[in-house]
């Protein structure tokens, strides 16, 4: 049977959310990629005895190896090591050799600010040169070591220390998985594929139904670890299978291709971000230049994310005002005022507007009521007009009518644009 892993993500900064969790979710994937079944992370401030009780809940569930996150700096505060001892039963001990070695890297980081307290540098390094007897040395990144610590006799976890920057964390893996101790409490691991299919347009449940539609036709759904999330307006279905089931994974993607052929838009993981940046790029290259009045510059930052994208964006107008959309994107004072701001006219005259005034080959338009003020009866809130225009009257047009909050309805629209644009490039039905 293959053994199990938890993760412990120390630290009051993560526990209250001033900083996001990122080393949980990165182990975990270190995990699966081994084809070790992680089964919790649990999140506990720097408290010695809350830090113990995870361990032991870990371990009490049946998890043979435990990582952990954060508390291995030099201040007193950082508790992470002491507690894995005690939790092992192994007394610290001072490590002479690695005193040396962190002596060292200290001197030269001390080199550069002559003024520090030596005094408490000298406890800080002792501090983090005294490891659990019997324990690893996983090198320092930074000045903290890691430690893989093996449990005393043969029952109990193994614990991974890892410390808690994630610039540190990372390089440290590769270290701890090869350390025997590792090795042994992931025995009998076996690989996981993972795979991950994406589709726009059609709500949660009608992927319910195609996984049921799936089972009826004989595919053996249930030797598939099938997971659906909803993400930015986006479904995505994250499949994990043994390697001898690739087989029955490529039946189930062509049964969700053959359902759902009109929103399929990724088998390869790739996002539509990539895929519209790739269609842009072409050959043949096109530009793009936008306005956008809800969205306020979110398409544009969308598309500058990618490293690359000043060779097809030509840049984004924010014209908020009505003021600001006849000055800059020229769209007709006297449309505005026949039709309102958040009309499907306008949107189209400000994807014209934003591709004749960038001279690109592709213009996009948006406006709408993001709220949560200034909706009507007529026009309530969330109804966003959006707009391509490729010139010599090839267009595509959407009428969105979006729930949620402010920030969803803002960040949804540009998730539809770049859609929208990406199907109208590729010649598919919006
Ligand atoms: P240090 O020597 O820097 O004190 P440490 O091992 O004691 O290292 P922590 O004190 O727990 O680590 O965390 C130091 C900083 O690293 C945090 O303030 C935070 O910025 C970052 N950090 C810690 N844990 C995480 C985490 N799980 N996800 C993202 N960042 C983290
Ligand atoms: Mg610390």
């Amino acid at each position: 049977m293959s053994k199990r892993a938890g993760i412990v993500v120390t630290g009051t900064e993560v526990l209250t959310g001033r900083v996001v969790d990122r080393n949980g979710p990165w182990c975990s994937e270190q995990l699966r990629a081994l084809g070790v079944d992680h089964e919790s992370t649990v999140v506990v401030g720097d408290r010695p005895a809350d830090i113990l009780a995870a361990l032991r809940w870990l371990a009490a569930e049946g998890c043979s190896l435990i990582i952990t996150s954060g508390g291995l700096g030099p201040t007193a505060d950082d508790l992470t090591a002491t507690v894995v001892g005690e939790f092992q039963n192994r007394p610290m001990v001072l490590d002479e050799p690695l005193h040396g070695r962190i002596t060292a890297i200290l001197e030269r980081l001390t080199a550069r600010w002559p003024s520090v307290d030596q005094v408490s540098i000298a406890a800080g390094n002792l501090k983090q040169a005294t490891i659990p007897e019997g324990a690893t040395i996983l090198e320092p990144v930074g000045t903290a070591p890691g430690l893989v610590v093996p449990p005393l006799g043969d029952e109990g976890p193994t614990v991974v220390v890892l410390p808690g920057p994630p610039s540190e964390l990372v390089p440290m893996w590769a270290a701890a998985a090869q350390t025997a101790p590792f090795i042994a409490a992931t025995e009998g691991r076996a690989a996981i594929e993972q795979s991950m299919v994406r589709l726009f347009g059609i709500p949660e449940s009608e992927i319910a139904a195609t996984l049921r539609a799936a089972s009826a036709a004989g595919i053996d759904i249930d030797a598939l670890e099938i997971t659906t999330c909803l993400r930015r307006g986006e479904i995505e279905i994250v499949t994990r299978y043994a390697p001898d089931q690739r087989a029955l994974y490529d039946d189930f993607v062509r049964f969700v291709a053959d359902s759902h052929a009109e929103t399929l838009f990724s088998t390869d993981g790739s996002t539509i971000d990539e895929q519209l940046a790739a269609l842009l790029n072409g050959p043949p290259l096109r530009t793009i230049a936008l306005a956008e009045s809800c969205t306020g510059g979110l398409v544009a930052a969308r598309l500058t994310e990618r490293p690359g994208a000043s060779t097809y964006l030509k840049g984004g107008l924010v014209v908020y005002s009505n003021e600001a959309k006849t000055k800059l994107a020229g769209v007709p004072e006297q449309l505005i005022e026949l039709h309102g701001a958040v009309s499907e006219e306008v949107a189209v005259a400000l994807a014209e507007g934003a591709r004749a005034s960038l001279d690109a080959d592709v213009g996009v338009g948006v406006t709408g009521i993001a709220g949560p003020g200034g909706g009507s009866d007529q026009k309530p809130v969330g109804l966003v007009w959006c707009a391509v225009s490729l010139g010599d009257g090839e267009q595509a047009v959407r009428k969105l009518q979006l729930p949620g909050s402010r920030q969803v309805i803002r960040d949804r629209t540009t998730t539809v644009v770049l859609h929208m644009v990406t199907r109208l490039l590729s010649g598919k039905e919006q």
